[in-house]
């Protein structure tokens, strides 16, 4: 495409013919206000010229006019009609009666001829499938490439061979809201998107004929509507048709308003995209909330749920809701788990209920059939249903029902496996840590503390003085009772960081953050006092018990085993020593 290049439109005067190359013409019309503008080309070739879809009744004044700036009418032997459409024909009519030669022809497919018969012309019909889809001209050699179904089943289109310009008849066209002769840059593709996918009927159909279309050589693709398409732009604009989704048509209802088409149907494939890629359920609610926005006026998307424990749970912060605390009817939680059925009892076919700024929609767990979910978009402004939005939502319903089951399922699964933790690591009679526990506890303490010094902690072992003889005389339950009692002071004196085991049966081992050794000992001499003051009441009257304790002062990257064999090794001696008392392990290896 020699000469439109690097062409702005401006440079250009659209009221006479424009070159495109050596012997390649624009000679079409900008009809005001339409969004099709009509294009028809010349290929000019002495006696043999060939006009490509020669426009419409509208355009036909100034396409003749612009023809005869170059060559004599006569001069054109070839009439070229991609399609049958009546912008692309219609001037047929006009100029039927002004050919005078005998040997002009139109060149169509069989299925157009069996419509522009119709017309009643008197230039003869000559199929491109019986010329073997090609053209041979003095100068030119013209391939014809079919592309079926691209809105009709005998549309074809033009390559000539020597200027490699591509004549693709309504494919790459455009719907323009301004003139543009030729595309400038890859905007274009804007216009070109909402026409493609409303007027052709599919993306495999559309891919077939483009798929052609990219074994060629191309210089410049010159369409029938929208802008011609320069040289550096070709590939771009193949690539994108290629992915393109077609067929919105089939969303269409009430509305006639392709661009609202559009948006609709591209909410519906980015919303089962996002249903299909994204794992994570924050993420889908996150993304679908955005893409709902693009659309229509939306605040805020929740989902409700119950989890096992019959709690209703927002899925979007996690939050347990109160029902009663709702005021609003649509937020009735009770009508989650209702089976399909009572559904129907209650708002017959309705799949959703819009209330006002509110759009409720119930997700149906696909093995029981009840509800699951309520999903709610909260909406800055009352909206009226949309027929095609309807669609939309009962397409989305579904894909979304498995998801939100899916959440469901991993937060009982999470919940399950934080209950069967606390119950591995807390002693359910002194609530204490369980030693299955405590050396991943301690190993956080043991090395802030091999970094940092004075980040010092000391190991207090704790056994209960003569326990046999508690437990012989006031019986095990009893006995539990004492254990209780001791592991609620040991707690009260000692704070958070700290780590307290229930390590043996009555042994309790306390590790506790110190930065000097005194305190650990001070605190250890608080509990065995305590203990030895504690009075058991009514329930065992007379009753006192003592406890033992050792301490060890951990040294820097010493092992766990080691640590509390000290630690042992000192309760030893304060029983051997008489009991209820503390001692410390002093020995430095
Ligand atoms: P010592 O002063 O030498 O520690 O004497 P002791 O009688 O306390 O001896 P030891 O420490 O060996 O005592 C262990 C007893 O603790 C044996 C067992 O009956 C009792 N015991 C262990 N676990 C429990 C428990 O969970 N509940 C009750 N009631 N008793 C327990
Ligand atoms: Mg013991
Ligand atoms: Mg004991």
């Amino acid at each position: 495409m020699k000469y439109l290049k690097n062409v702005a439109n401006e440079k250009l005067d659209f009221n006479h013919a424009v070159q495109l190359d050596d012997s390649i013409w624009w000679v079409g019309h900008y009809l005001p206000d339409d969004p099709f503008q009509c294009h028809v080309y010349l290929i000019e070739d002495g006696d043999s010229s060939v006009l490509v879809d020669p426009g419409s009744k509208l355009t036909f004044p100034w396409t003749l006019q612009k023809i005869e700036e170059i060559i004599p009418f006569s001069h054109i032997k070839y009439f070229i009609a991609h399609h049958q459409d009546p912008d692309i024909t219609g001037a047929l009519i006009q100029m039927d009666e002004m050919v005078t030669r005998t040997d002009a022809v139109i060149m169509s497919h069989w299925r157009t001829n069996a419509l522009l018969k119709h017309y009643e012309l008197k230039l003869p019909l000559q199929c491109v499938e019986e010329m073997e889809w090609k053209l041979s001209l003095p100068h030119h050699e013209l391939q014809f490439i079919f592309t079926p179904y691209l809105h009709f089943p005998g549309a074809f289109t033009t390559y000539d061979k020597k200027s490699k310009i591509l004549f693709s008849s309504d494919i790459f066209g455009g719907f323009t809201t301004g003139w543009s002769l030729v595309a400038q840059d890859k905007h274009y593709f804007e216009s070109m998107r909402l026409f493609h996918e409303h007027y052709m009927p599919s993306k495999e159909i559309l891919k077939h004929s483009v798929k052609k279309f990219e074994k060629l050589s191309l210089s410049g693709i010159a369409p029938q509507h929208g802008s011609i398409i320069p040289e550096k732009l070709v590939s771009y604009m193949i690539n994108k048709l290629k992915e393109l989704e077609c067929g919105i048509f089939l969303m269409a209802r009430s509305t006639t308003n392709v661009y609202r088409i559009s948006e609709l149907n591209r909410l519906l494939k980015n919303s089962l995209e996002i249903l299909v890629l994204k794992r994570d359920f924050m993420e889908i609610r996150k993304a679908l909330q955005e893409s709902i926005q693009k659309l229509l006026p939306a605040v805020d998307l929740k989902f409700f749920v119950r989890d096992h424990s019959g709690a209703v749970i927002d899925l979007s912060n996690d939050n347990v809701i109160q029902d009663q605390g709702i005021q609003n009817t649509l937020l009735n939680m009770s009508l989650i788990g209702l089976s399909r059925k009572k559904w129907r009892d209650l708002y017959g076919s309705q799949y959703y209920i819009l209330e006002k700024k509110l759009l409720l929609l119930p997700l149906f767990s696909t093995e029981t059939k009840r509800v699951i979910s309520l999903s709610i978009l909260e909406l800055k402004e009352e909206i009226v249903m949309e027929e095609e939005l309807e669609e939309v939502i009962e397409q989305i319903a579904l894909p979304l029902s498995v998801a939100v089951e899916r959440e469901i399922i991993l937060r009982n699964m999470k919940m399950d496996k934080q209950r069967f933790y606390e119950q591995a690591i807390r002693d359910s009679l002194t609530g204490l840590y369980t030693r299955l526990y405590m050396e991943e506890a301690v190993s956080r303490l043991m090395k802030i503390h091999d970094r940092d010094e004075s980040a010092s902690f000391a190991a207090v072992m704790f056994d209960i003085d003569y326990f046999k003889k508690v437990n012989d005389t006031y019986g095990h339950g009893r006995g539990n009772n004492v254990l209780t009692a001791i592991a609620d002071v040991i707690l009260k004196n000692t704070r958070d960081e700290d780590i307290n085991v229930r390590y043996g049966g009555e042994e309790f081992l306390s590790f506790i953050v110190a930065p000097e050794h005194e305190i650990a000992a001070n605190v250890a001499e608080r509990i065995r006092h305590q203990v030895e003051a504690l009075s058991f009441g009514r329930g065992i009257p007379g009753l006192r018990v003592t406890i033992s304790g050792g301490i060890a002062y951990r040294r820097q990257t010493e092992p766990l085993e080691i640590f509390i064999e000290r630690a042992d090794r000192a309760l030893y001696l304060a029983k051997a020593g008489g009991r209820n008392r503390i001692i410390i392990d002093t020995k430095i290896e």
